[in-house]
């Protein structure tokens, strides 16, 4: 495209500034009328200067203000990522959401009009990026594998690291890194102008902490200026419950608060934040019992498992709905208002003014004179469009969410927190906030990862609270107490460093030559035994020399974009034509469980809940008093639970050794016989996890062919089923990866079953204790893995490796692979030895004796497995 010449300036009408515009930008009228609304639009002048003067600039401002899709168009429309221009390199937008990284390109290339065609993405499995490209989106893991390549990332002028409040561990890592990039170009472009420019960073956030970017001398010797954008922000009424629900009874709340919202308050968009997926399936499928859909055929169809992307087939009675049609209280009616004197007390938050009743008269007056209709006058309940939002959720289910709803119908958006502040949703004015959040957590002493469902808190509950005042007065239901607000919500989330394994990023900074990782201006630092652990576990692997410099095999790993233990399983992978199984178990176990858990016994609406045995569950369901129609819809789900159970017996094998060999026969399977979602239905997989496997079995196979001299393996994603030589390969790469997850049986171990275990003998659940290296708590296989079940016949194993171990009751291994205990003297070596300084060749299978051989015999140390 021609580019306007240099220098020619315009007069713009809306802003009584004058801009040099380089890049003549013709954007379709109703984009054009909506950006000159934003806050940042307002700002253009003052942010460009900051930028253009200053190397870092941190930019703050309400979600919905307009930061991610404005700044890189004022930037585009600067010069920047024009080749002839002072400042040529691409302009870089991180995200640590891929949903953001996709629909925010989307949107700005839309708004770009003529030049939209210069914006692209980049996620880990999908680029749009060209040699057109001037603006590109991508999440962050993507752009801190670049700087392993190009530490000075010379492709780009600037680099906008958005949503940093979020505290990813990638973003703080990002932080760290740019902060340095920055000085070093700016050293370089001083030195030597010719060759070099300095790079720009701007940070962007929601209007959350940011001291800890500003005024961090580690990161940032000058603190950097903060640009605050103030946005209209409308006042949003808060109405507290009185009392917390109980534990689980958030989504019938939520739901009968919805109810509640929608026949009763005028017109305005509804959205709802639960934790999860599960939740939020279940949450639209109540809701559009209760309320006329307008003829949505996505929603209408009878397909099971597919309808509006949602997998259904939740289990209804894991949840009590509670009695929605309790509030047709006549009081209540007259009063659309006013507080519900019984349940909640009411505060109003934000806004330009104060808090007094004189802004709640003057809202009331304003609601009264926009004459809004209520669902209260007329019998007729109108239409609730219901959409579902997270991020597992196709991308163009996502942007359904952008949509206007259907005439006449109300918007109800059930969301993750990805809503919060990632992605702003038109027309929302009530928020029914059940203040939780599902969040990674890991314990570093048991080195237990799991998900949690907790509080959150109280500045992502304002967050979400002011998704409520974008368009007009709003209001935010928070189904819990202010008392439990005040009392049991932190101020900030912790950043995810704080909460995260590290070794992945420990070995991208060793990568990166940044031995010395305690130095590393971290935003907030890690803690010190994260840091050892990380560090320890590197070593074990081969990727970190005894003085904890990387090793070749370190830098190798680190080319792959998977946990380093999952590199090491790839290198090592290439012996008895193992690679495509390797690679396509890497890539199962990146992706993470790729069966569908809802037929499942208990698992689905609380992963954390202990799960039932078959005969429990029938036994929990019969007590209780059923209508036929209820029976008949619990047989129907029983019939397709059998189904799943006996699926997953034939995926598992005859003699199941491995649930990660299950997985891989579910991929096999799935590839052979054509990879659609009907397949999917079959065998019970989530269609969505089985492209992302495929795409990321796609990757790593180009990647191993370039990194890995010799490897010979093909694209094709079909494969025979592997021999069973290769089987037993597979499990001993497999514990190469997890060396130090192993578990021997409890009776082995010398470890003292106190009771005998005997609550589980009650529940007729045989239960043995396994001792892993990490504490003396005992471990359990848990029920749903294909060894758990198969041991009914043939015993426990006596000794295992698990991918995955979560707590609930108690702590169960998951993801389960049987090894035999030779193999651990030499696979697990370094674990088992001391003494003699360590070398650390590869595993190479030794046919004679069965089992992978190191050059090192092993000589047991204090912490030896046998
Ligand atoms: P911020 O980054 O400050 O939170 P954004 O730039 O994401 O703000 O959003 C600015 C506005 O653009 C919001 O009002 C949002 O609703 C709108 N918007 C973003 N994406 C889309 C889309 N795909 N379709 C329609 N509107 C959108
Ligand atoms: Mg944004």
């Amino acid at each position: 495209p021609l580019l306007a010449k240099r220098g020619q300036i315009n007069i713009d009408n809306n802003q009584d500034n004058i801009k040099a515009y380089y890049v003549p930008v013709e954007r379709p009228e109703h984009i054009q009328a909506q950006r000159i609304q934003l806050p940042v639009y307002a700002e253009e002048q003052q942010i460009m200067e900051a930028i253009s003067e200053n190397p870092v600039v941190v930019l703050s401002g309400e979600t919905g203000s307009g930061k991610t899709t404005q700044v890189p168009q004022f930037l585009l429309e600067a010069g920047y990522g024009d080749a002839s221009s002072t400042n040529p390199g691409i302009i870089g937008i991180t995200q640590p959401r891929r949903v953001a990284a996709i629909s925010m390109a989307h949107r700005v290339a839309e708004e770009l009009g003529n030049f939209g065609h210069t914006v692209a993405h980049q996620v880990r499995f999908d680029t749009t990026v060209s040699n057109t490209t001037r603006v590109k989106f991508m999440t962050e893991g993507v752009l801190l594998r670049e700087l392993a390549n190009d530490l000075l990332l010379t492709k780009y002028s600037v680099i906008i690291a958005d949503e940093a409040h979020e505290r990813s561990l990638n973003t703080d890592i990002l932080l760290g890194v740019l902060s340095r990039v920055v000085r070093l170009r700016m050293k370089l472009s001083t030195e030597n102008p010719e060759k070099h420019r300095p790079l720009r960073l701007i940070i962007m956030s929601a209007t959350l902490r940011v001291d800890d970017f500003v005024k961090n001398p580690r990161l940032f010797k000058v603190p950097p200026p903060v640009i605050n954008v103030q946005s209209r922000q409308h006042p949003v009424r808060v109405h507290f419950n009185r009392r917390t629900p109980a534990p689980g009874q958030h989504v019938s709340e939520a739901i009968r608060k919805v109810a509640k919202i929608h026949r009763r308050l005028p017109d305005g968009g509804i959205l709802v934040f639960l934790t999860g997926q599960a939740e939020i399936t279940y949450m639209c499928r109540q809701l559009q019992k209760q309320f006329p859909t307008v003829s949505d055929a996505s929603f209408a169809s009878g397909k099971p498992g597919t309808a509006n992307g949602m997998q259904t087939h939740v289990e209804d009675e894991d949840i009590d709905i509670g009695d929605c049609d309790a509030f047709t209280d006549d009081n209540e009616l007259h009063d659309d208002f006013g507080s519900d004197s019984e349940e909640e007390e009411d505060i109003v938050v934000g806004g330009s003014d104060d808090t007094d009743d004189k802004s709640i008269a003057e809202e009331r007056q304003l609601l009264l004179s926009e004459n809004l209709k209520t669902a209260v006058d007329s019998d007729e309940i109108r239409p609730l469009h219901v959409l579902p939002l997270y991020s597992m959720l196709p991308a163009e289910q996502q942007l359904k969410v952008f949509a206007p709803p259907p005439p006449g119908s109300r918007l109800c958006v059930v969301a993750t927190n990805v809503a919060e502040t990632s992605i702003t949703i038109p027309g929302i004015r009530y928020v029914v906030d059940a203040g939780m959040v599902k969040e990674k957590a890991y314990d570093s002493q048991t080195q237990v990862q799991s998900f949690e469902v907790g509080w959150t808190s109280q500045a992502s509950a304002n967050q979400r609270m002011g998704r409520a005042g974008r368009t007009g007065p709003g209001h935010c239901y928070r189904l819990f107490s202010s008392a439990v607000f005040n009392d049991q919500f932190t101020l900030f989330s912790e950043p995810e460093v704080l909460r995260m394994p590290i070794e992945g990023v420990v070995l991208q900074m060793k990568a990166m030559n940044m031995d010395n990782v305690t130095n590393f201006p971290f935003p907030t630092p890690p803690r010190r035994e994260a840091l050892q652990k990380s560090e320890r576990l590197l070593t074990w692997l081969g990727a970190l020399d005894a003085k904890g410099r990387v090793t070749d095999l370190g830098r190798l790993m680190a080319v792959f974009p998977v946990a380093p233990r999952f590199a090491k399983m790839l290198i090592i992978g290439q012996q008895h034509d193992c690679l495509p199984y390797v690679i396509a178990i890497v890539a199962a176990l990146s992706v993470g469980d790729p069966f569908i858990k809802e037929f499942n016994i208990g698992s689905d609406m609380s992963e954390g809940v202990d799960s039932l045995s078959f005969e429990e569950e029938v036994a929990v369901s019969e007590a209780r008093n059923l209508t036929n129609a209820e029976m008949a819809a619990k047989e129907q789900r029983r019939a397709q639970r059998h189904k799943y159970w006996d699926m997953q017996a034939k995926l598992a094998g005859a003699d199941p050794t491995s649930d990660i060999l299950k997985w891989l026969t579910a991929i096999g399977a799935f590839e052979y016989s054509g990879g659609s979602d009907d397949v999917c239905q079959q065998y019970f997989v989530r269609f969505k996890a089985m492209n992302e496997i495929r795409k990321l079995r796609r990757q790593l196979t180009t990647l191993v062919q370039m990194y890995c001299p010799g490897a010979n393996v093909s694209m094709d994603p079909q494969m025979p089923p592997p021999t069973q030589l290769q089987q037993s390969v597979l499990r001993q790469i497999i514990l190469a990866g997890f060396m130090d997850q192993v578990a021997i049986r409890g009776d082995i171990a010398g470890y003292h079953n106190p009771d005998g275990d005997a609550a589980t003998k009650r529940r007729g659940l045989h239960a043995e204790p396994y001792m892993t290296m990490w504490s003396d708590e005992p471990v359990y296989i848990h029920p749903e893995s294909s060894i758990y079940i198969a041991a009914r016949n043939i015993g426990m194993p006596q000794a295992i490796v698990y991918s995955e171990l979560q707590r609930t009751s108690r702590l169960w291994a998951k993801a389960v692979t049987v090894v035999t205990p030779k193999w651990l003297a030499t696979i697990g070596q370094p674990l088992c030895t001391f003494g003699n300084p360590l070398t650390y060749p590869l595993p190479k299978y030794n046919d004679a004796r069965d089992e992978m051989t190191c050059y090192v015999e092993p000589r047991f140390g204090p912490r030896s497995w046998l």
